[in-house]
């Protein structure tokens, strides 16, 4: 790893053309470290369990959705006829009816938040954002570029926003409005803020709008028993976003974003690309579409099912093996962020443990199997053993 802004010297980009041998060595030797190292990379939300090897034939051609993905353009490199099935798609799954919501693939969650909270603030202009404590850091940088006021309420032990305190926070803002941006899967602890109970509590300050952060677990819920209740089955929904290189495993980072249509009426054109665009960036990715596309049509609604309640199942089977070497493990309703008390930092270091405080946590994505928890948990228990066997005073 490597912590400087100067690069490995074997890295260095040179005056004259490298020897292609040697840029091949160097792309296959990273390639080969990634996958031999990800099986054992437990703390973070990225399905590594995939292949697109066999689509190469991608990587020969450029794919550009400039603008809207419903808007004609004169470029012909877009695979916007694509994006718009991905869109439609996920629309159904968030209890929308598709042909009410304007949606597209952004290049991650961060921007697919940013976009539905702007979508709120430009409807409520002197609403503040509010965020429970554990929503995501990048929260707090889209109220910084907005030059919004962003208010933290207080989440609860497990990680959910403080609805009591939410009230009260409101009615100190009385007329102003609130866009509330309510979370489905925390980062660290898998947390989901209750949606019904935040819309309620938010009129206290006058009308709301709330955005969804489900960039965790947008591909988990659809498949729960919360399933007709979640997204914008709820009417002071506006937006949300679901991170898609997460649960379903993606090569490259992307997300959907999804806003009910009449939200969504400033319309920019881009006189130069002659569509219309009320996107976020200019150029974005096709690839993503495309990719996107063919992941979930070739799972289809029942593959992700199971992918999510694979996914569900092998939470439980890691709360149950890490309480068997005794580091108290929990788990949130409907979640698969399992977490537990923070081991020493070279267990951390070797299963890339996600750490804040006194708890670490692993995610059980897709490419985590039972073996690997097993592997951790005799880690555990062989460090709890050496630290027995260490302590002072023992004899
Ligand atoms: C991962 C995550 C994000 C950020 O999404 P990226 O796709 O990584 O930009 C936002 N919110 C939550 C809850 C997340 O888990």
């Amino acid at each position: 790893m490597y912590w400087s802004n100067s690069s490995h010297p074997s890295l260095r980009i040179d005056r004259f053309p490298a020897p292609e041998e040697d840029l091949l060595t160097q792309v296959e030797t990273f390639v080969s470290g990634m996958r031999d190292e990800a099986p054992v990379v437990l703390g973070y939300p990225g399905n590594l369990d995939f292949s697109f090897s066999h689509l190469a034939g991608l990587l020969d051609i450029f794919v550009n959705n400039v603008g809207d993905p419903g808007s004609q353009e004169t470029s012909a490199v877009s695979a916007k006829h694509m994006e718009r099935a991905v869109v439609e798609f996920m629309a159904e799954l968030a209890n929308a009816d598709p042909a009410a919501i304007y949606g597209y693939v952004t290049a991650g969650g961060s921007e697919a938040n940013l976009f539905g909270l702007d979508r709120g603030c430009a409807l409520l202009p002197d609403a503040a954002i509010y965020c429970s404590a554990d929503a995501h850091y990048s929260i707090r940088k889209s109220a910084r570029l907005m030059r919004r006021e962003l208010v933290v309420v207080n989440s609860d032990r497990y990680g959910s926003m403080d609805v009591a305190q939410l009230h009260q926070l409101c009615r100190r803002a009385r007329g102003r409005g609130a866009v509330v941006l309510a979370t489905v899967g925390t980062t660290m602890t898998g947390a989901s803020d209750d949606v019904a109970a935040i819309a309620e509590a938010a009129t206290a300050a006058g009308e709301v709008y709330v955005h969804v952060d489900a960039a965790l677990n947008g591909l988990i819920i659809p498949f729960t028993e919360e399933r007709d209740r979640w997204g914008f089955a709820h009417p002071s929904v506006g937006s949300l976003a679901v991170s898609m290189h997460k649960a379903l495993g993606m090569p490259v980072a992307c997300a959907v974003a999804l806003c009910r249509s009449e939200m969504v009426q400033t319309r920019v054109e881009g006189e130069y690309i002659s569509a219309t665009d009320a996107t976020l960036s200019c150029s974005r990715s096709g690839l993503a579409s495309v990719l996107l596309w063919y992941a979930l049509a070739r799972k289809g609604a029942a593959g992700l099912a199971r992918n999510a309640w694979r996914a569900l199942d092998m939470a439980r089977y890691a709360v149950d093996r890490l309480q068997q070497v005794g580091t108290n493990p929990w788990l949130n309703p409907l979640s698969i962020v399992v977490v537990f008390d923070r081991p020493a930092e070279w267990v951390c270091r070797r299963f890339h443990l996600a750490t804040d405080g006194s708890y670490a946590h692993l995610v059980t994505v897709g490419h985590v199997t039972t073996d690997v928890i097993d592997e951790l948990c005799d880690a555990l228990a062989a460090d709890a053993e050496s630290r027995r066997l260490a302590a002072p005073g023992r004899r």
